[in-house]
């Protein structure tokens, strides 16, 4: 990969990954695949990113495991049964250590160590990385693999650290399993992770305490073992699945129904609406009317048909009305799927303490006090969330051409050229960096790792070493991010997805976060632009 006119440094290795995750193992493979020299950091101890942190009782799938799993090896898809609709996260673990096994991906991966910084040194043309181990790598290309939700965040309440029992958060959960028999439980935090976590931890735990700041619009996941019947006929249509996938907007395998649900009559909408409660999956909120997620009317008759659903599970009705968003509508915020959820609070152990009219005062040695009273556990849960899109990306010095830091250059938020690149950041790539497309998240990491690997396929065959995004090509993809964020209700709430986190400083206010046009016209508009040669890129030999 080095041409004649580049600087005489030798880097260690023609690409180094942060993180093997699903992404960073992918993007190994597919560098290796080039011909490339490559090595991957990973701080934790195995692969599997956020299936090796996540580790909270009932952590599971909310994509059918089916469309989730990697599709590069027809012969892996082939291989792998996944035992359950929505698979469990110890299964999901199993998956990415059997990928990082049989395509003999571990020898190139160094576990256990985490980059400081990364420095662009330009008259070198390498990315020299600073590890926490003292070591000093470089590289001719960097590639971020590290995650758009993987640095969890605490709540800022005085006294975390004072407590005597056990506390976990959610996305950093211990190895070994947390018993919560007979125990006094604290959760803290009401969206995905915590749903998950709290229906799991009220089937055995003394007395559960949730404190919830804001409900969330959840619905029901219909998980159910996969028969043999079901495993052959999934294994016979991949295919088919993986093309209803690339057309979906999401990269899920639910399309939205082309009907208003202004227009349908009333009835039939209900009707319509009770089917899509009681199927599995994402249906309700990716298959749902095409107007439910951009139409106030519309969103307004959704969101009122679930909170009927809530009001028909919970038998306290203060306590049902507790649990049905008011900030909101249906769907606008990510819609966490649920097993018995709600009737989690017709449990007599079980108490919903409403942070909205009794705040956290502090933690104590002991367990909470809120602005009503003390209560006392032994174990605390924050299922607080994370400092999300960019927030691996703060944690990291990285610096590019003329000592640029990406902190500075995001100061005023995040410009990037399709979550891929950054101007005056030569050769650093970005895998599902902040601007790109999220969706079912395998489906988008195979589509840029795909399109990072087609570019280093394109420097290598025509001797080129050294890569920068044009200023304006960042200025014109920012101006479609923009333009595709308009009329989205989601674009109007605070959550993870609008860059919003209340326990970071300088993220209190909603930014433009991510691309939230659809997957089919991401993939178009950079599959032009490899097309056309790279116009949009500075490509040098
Ligand atoms: P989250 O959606 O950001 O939820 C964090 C929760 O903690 C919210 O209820 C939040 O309340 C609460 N919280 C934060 N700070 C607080 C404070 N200081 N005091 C009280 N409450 C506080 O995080 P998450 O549940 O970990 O999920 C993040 C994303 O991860 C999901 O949206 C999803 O994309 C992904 N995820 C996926 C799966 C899956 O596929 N199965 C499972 C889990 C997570 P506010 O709403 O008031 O801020």
């Amino acid at each position: 990969m080095t041409p004649a006119t580049a600087s005489p440094v030798t880097p260690d290795f023609d690409v180094l990954i942060i993180g093997a995750g699903l992404a960073g193992l992918y993007q190994l493979y597919r560098v290796r695949e080039l011909g490339l020299s490559a090595c991957v950091i990973e701080a934790g101890s195995d692969v599997g990113g956020t299936w090796y942190w996540n580790r909270y009782p009932g952590a599971r799938f909310d994509s059918e495991s089916y469309s989730y799993g990697f599709s590069f090896s027809p012969e892996l898809l082939q291989d792998w049964s996944w035992s359950e609709h929505f698979a469990p996260q110890p299964e999901t673990l199993r998956y990415a250590q059997h990928v990082a096994e049989r395509f003999q991906l571990r020898p190139h991966i160094r576990f256990g160590r985490k980059v400081e910084s990364a420095r662009w040194d330009e008259p070198g043309r390498v990315w020299r990385l600073q590890l926490d181990d003292g070591s000093q790598p470089c590289a001719r290309f960097l590639i971020t693999a590290i995650g758009a939700l993987s640095v969890p965040t605490l709540p800022r309440i005085p006294g975390i650290e004072s407590f005597q029992g056990v506390s976990c958060h959610t996305a950093n959960w211990p190895k070994e399993p947390v018993d919560f028999t007979g125990k006094r439980v604290a959760v803290i935090g009401t969206g995905a992770s915590g749903v998950q976590t709290i229906q799991e931890v009220a089937k055995t735990a003394g007395h559960l305490t949730i404190f919830q700041r804001t409900p969330n619009w959840c619905a029901p996941l219909h998980n159910g073992a996969i028969t043999d019947d079901e495993q052959r006929e999934i294994k016979a249509g991949y295919s088919d699945i993986l093309q209803r996938c690339r057309e979906s907007p999401a990269g899920f395998i639910h399309t939205p129904d082309p009907r208003r649900a202004v227009d349908v009559p009333p009835a039939e909408r209900e009707a319509f609406w009770e089917k899509r409660y009681t199927e599995r999956g994402f249906g309700i909120w990716m298959g749902n009317f095409r107007d439910v997620l951009v139409d106030r009317e519309a969103n307004a008759l959704m969101s009122d048909f679930v909170a009927r659903k809530i009001r028909q599970r919970v038998k306290n009705p203060v306590v049902a009305e507790k649990l049905i968003p008011k900030n909101h509508g249906f769907g606008t915020r990510r819609l966490p799927l649920e097993t018995r959820y709600y009737e989690v609070y017709n449990q007599p152990n079980v108490e919903l303490v409403d942070l909205t009219e009794t705040p956290i005062d502090r933690v104590t040695d002991t367990g909470i006090r809120t602005s009503a009273r003390e209560f006392e556990f032994d174990i605390i849960v924050y299922a607080t969330g994370f400092d999300a899109l960019r927030g691996a990306y703060d944690r990291i010095d990285l610096r590019g051409r003329d000592d640029i830091s990406l902190q500075d250059l995001w100061r005023g938020g995040a410009r990037t050229f399709f979550g891929i690149q950054n101007a005056g950041f030569p050769n650093l790539l970005m895998v599902m960096g902040p601007m790109c497309a999220l969706g079912n998240i395998v489906r988008s990491i195979e589509y840029n790792v795909d399109w990072v690997a087609g570019l280093l396929r394109h420097m290598r065959d025509h001797q080129l070493s050294r890569v920068e995004v044009r200023p304006e090509s960042v200025d014109a993809w920012m101006e479609i991010v923009r333009k595709a964020s308009i009329g989205l209700l989601s674009n109007e709430v605070n959550s993870w997805m609008t860059g919003v986190n209340s326990n970071v400083d300088g993220k209190s206010e909603r930014v433009l976060a991510r691309y939230s046009g659809t997957g089919p016209e991401f993939r178009a508009k950079a599959d032009a632009v490899a097309a056309g040669g790279y116009r949009e890129l500075d490509l040098n030999a």
